[in-house]
């Protein structure tokens, strides 16, 4: 299949939703990190998502929408089933990177949900996402647009890396303002629950519900395993809510390794790491974001790609303070090392 490059004018973003009309699959930029998309409602366009990416067909896709109108259709009982704390939320961040896990309607096929009977959505605040999806007429589902296991592309060129031939077409925006996903929330149960944490973190989303916010525990604690998407459906005792959590994620060729401390602390550590890799002829790269966490989140998964691209073997980050978005980018950096950290 060859991949078309579109660009972001209003001519080829009408192309780009016809491709999705038609069924086919369009990567495009949206503020966390580049999106796969297809017709949410057509069940044989959403699993050619899941073939695209190499994706497991248990882990669900986030349902995108361009109007807050676009929301009751999807969910079952419609207005009436949307809580007060929901709308809250919807009034408060959205457009922007927050996906809420709300009950889902009939009309969403169970392909896009992973067979569950919620559904997440959220309405994208950049402007080629808005544009796009006006464009298809219909919500796109969209998974990040990265094959499953890698880290997720947070430019055009790193979608193309992954999905060239393997998709329609790319709507080759600009590069990702956030660059790590969006914040996953579930509003099924009596308390909001953070699935997934992003740029909007829990405390400020306790602050704008005005309760306790959760982290879903899988989030707390070290999963007892890890499945690799290439073996397809992983049957494991390990059942978060969010069915992504048990896949391996973000992962680069190179091995990722974090180290804890002060900034003379890592380098020395650092350092003792890289002369044993050197007797091996490892090539090590070193990334210390500092205490600059907009900065990490930005840059952590660019970063990954490129050093797979410059042929490192091993890959050292020190890690960041885990509170507030610190704590959302350590989730991926863990991930990413697969929890290796030299303490
Ligand atoms: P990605 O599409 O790669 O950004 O991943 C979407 C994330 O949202 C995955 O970790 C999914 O497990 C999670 N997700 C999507 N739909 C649901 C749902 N209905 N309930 C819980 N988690 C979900
Ligand atoms: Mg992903």
């Amino acid at each position: 299949m060859q991949t078309k490059k579109l660009s972001t004018n209003i001519e080829d973003l009408e192309r780009a939703g016809a491709i999705i009309r038609d069924g086919g699959l369009v990567a495009f930029p949206t503020e966390t990190v580049y999106g796969l998309g297809a017709d949410a409602l057509n069940e044989e366009a959403v699993r050619s998502v899941y073939a695209a990416k190499g994706r497991p067909s248990d882990n669900p896709m986030i349902v995108h929408i361009a109007d807050a109108r676009e929301l009751e259709p999807l969910v079952r009982g419609g207005r009436a089933a949307i809580s007060e704390d929901t709308l809250k939320v919807i009034g408060t961040f959205w457009p922007g990177p927050l996906t809420l896990v709300l009950p889902k309607s009939d009309i969403i096929p169970d392909a896009t949900t992973g067979g569950l009977d919620t559904v997440a959505i959220r309405m994208p605040s950049n402007e080629t996402a808005y544009r796009l999806i006006l464009a298809a007429g219909r919500p796109i589902a969209a998974p990040s647009a990265n094959l499953s296991g890698k880290p997720s592309p947070t430019n055009a060129e790193d979608v193309l890396e992954d999905m060239d031939g393997r998709i329609d077409a790319v709507v080759m925006g600009e590069a990702c303002d956030v660059g790590i996903e969006s914040t996953v929330l579930d509003m099924t149960g009596d308390v909001p629950v953070v699935l997934r944490p992003g740029i909007i973190t829990r405390e400020w989303l306790s602050a704008v519900i005005g309760k306790e916010v959760r982290y879903d525990k899988s989030l707390l604690e070290e999963p007892s395993e890890i499945a690799d998407p290439k073996d397809g459906v992983a049957e494991t005792d390990f059942k978060p809510k969010s069915p992504g959590m048990k896949y391996k994620h973000y992962s680069p060729n190179a091995q990722v390794t974090l180290i804890e401390g002060n900034e003379d602390e890592f380098r020395s550590k650092a350092t003792a790491f890289g002369m044993e890799a050197r007797k091996k002829n490892q090539k090590i790269a070193v990334i210390d974001y500092g205490d600059d966490v907009r900065k990490a989140a930005h840059n952590l998964f660019a970063d990954l790609r490129e050093l797979d691209r410059l042929g490192y073997d091993i890959i050292l980050i020190r890690t960041l303070e885990q509170s507030g978005l610190g704590f959302s980018v350590m989730n991926r950096m863990l991930k990413s090392a697969g929890y290796d950290v030299i303490k």
